[in-house]
């Protein structure tokens, strides 16, 4: 079976076709300012030069019908006719406290994954827009993949906030986490690569992207993760504050003047190691500034490293052990230099890099030198494959 992997997000479209018989991935494409103007698709297809189709493109069943044309079109495109997709996948991001696995849709999947959307205001409403255009355009089964859905494992004691339990029981204030997909993928990669089935492993995945979580993962379940109601908690990222002292925020809202939309975007857009640099929210970026001698740069990037390395330090404790870090997501899988940035607080966890290993790119590594305790991997994600996998299991 072909599985069209869809990602829908406010004014952009992800697509790729996995080809299941192999789980190859055939083609895949990005439609970018959906809805603005300067919107395109770029359109890739394994083993060919990348396409990049320049047009207005005024909503989300445009850019859908679009990615199919792609996709069977006699030059770029993989397959003759739209009948050879036989199931869509889509990536939603909230599924609140409803959902613990991927679910087929149907009119009650839709509704519950609607009622999540206060939780997810820029993705949910997206998604389900991403799905309901394909249901008149595909007409073909489709799934659900949630982001949240790998961390509904995780005990109340490390889920609720000090909160009054009110504000659980009437509104779910609740860490739910994120990254979920990827974390699950790099997990039992991970245990692949140890030889070890995942019930006898302690492990810690850093999800190190434009956002930025950490998961601690205990016999294939999770612990704990770094992100919360949403995703601004934890680990500082490109953009994002992630922790800090709640009373910061009414504070900086009162000196500013700032309203709670201002103060969101605050939060949310301009912090993080861009907010912290002045430079940018891109390492590589940062990398080069820092290497040119400045100095808010170099602090952006300590800060970064610090914290991902607190977090290593607290969900060790939290699991009374680790057996293998993990490092995927752009950052994770790219920056040399982040990871043994991280690295160089963990000697005490008996870990330690091969300078060479680490220095290699692009595929499955363990990085760690040779007799170290505790394992160092480098798994580049694939949420697509894991979403492909999920749909495939509830439509065959
Ligand atoms: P993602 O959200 O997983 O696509 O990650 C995007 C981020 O990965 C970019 O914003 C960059 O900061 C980072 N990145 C990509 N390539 C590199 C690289 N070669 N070295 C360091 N960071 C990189």
């Amino acid at each position: 079976m072909k599985i069209l992997v869809l990602n829908c997000g406010s004014s952009s479209l992800k697509y790729q076709l996995v080809d299941m018989s192999n789980e190859t991935a055939l083609a895949k494409g990005l439609v970018e300012r959906i809805g603005i103007a300067g919107s395109r698709l770029v359109h890739e297809k394994e083993g060919a030069d990348k396409v990049i189709i320049e047009q207005d493109i005024k909503d989300h069943t445009v850019a859908v019908q679009m990615a199919i044309d792609a996709l069977t079109h006699a030059g770029h495109g993989v397959i003759a006719d739209v009948k050879e997709i036989g199931a869509a996948g889509h990536r939603v991001v909230h599924g609140g406290e409803n959902f613990a696995e991927a679910a087929l849709i149907c009119d009650e999947v839709k509704a519950a994954i609607k009622e999540c959307s206060s939780l997810a205001p820029l993705h949910n409403p997206a998604n389900l827009v991403g799905i309901e255009v394909c249901e008149k355009l595909l007409g073909v089964p489709q799934v659900a993949v949630f982001d949240t859905a790998f961390h509904q494992t995780m005990p109340k004691k490390t889920y609720l906030y000090g909160l009054p339990y009110e504000m659980y029981d009437k509104h779910k204030v609740r860490r739910y986490g994120f990254h979920g997909t990827s974390h699950k993928y790099v997990s039992d990669r991970a245990a692949d690569m140890l030889g070890k089935p995942i019930s006898e492993l302690k492990l810690i995945s850093c999800h190190l992207g434009n956002g930025a979580s950490v998961c601690a993962i205990q016999g294939g379940k999770v612990l704990d993760t770094s992100m919360g109601l949403t995703p601004l908690e934890g680990l500082i990222m490109g953009t994002r504050t992630g922790d800090m002292d709640p009373a910061a925020v009414t504070f900086i809202m009162q000196k500013e003047g700032l309203d709670t939309s201002g103060m969101d975007d605050l939060m949310n857009k301009k912090s993080g190691v861009a907010g912290v640099s002045g430079i940018s929210s891109d390492f590589r970026d940062l990398e080069k500034a820092s290497a040119e001698g400045n100095e808010r740069a170099r602090l952006a990037l300590d800060m970064y490293d610090y914290r991902v390395a607190k977090y290593i330090g607290a969900y060790t404790a939290a699991m009374n052990g680790v057996d293998a870090i993990i490092f995927t997501a752009g950052v994770g899988e790219n920056g040399a230099d982040t990871r043994k940035g991280i690295c160089q607080y963990l000697g005490y966890l008996g870990v330690a890099l091969d300078d060479e290993k680490n220095g290699k790119r692009g595929k499955e590594l363990d990085i760690s030198a040779e007799g170290a305790k505790t394992r160092v991997l480098v798994i580049p994600t694939n949420e697509e494959l894991v979403i492909a996998r999920e749909t495939l299991q509830l439509t065959k």
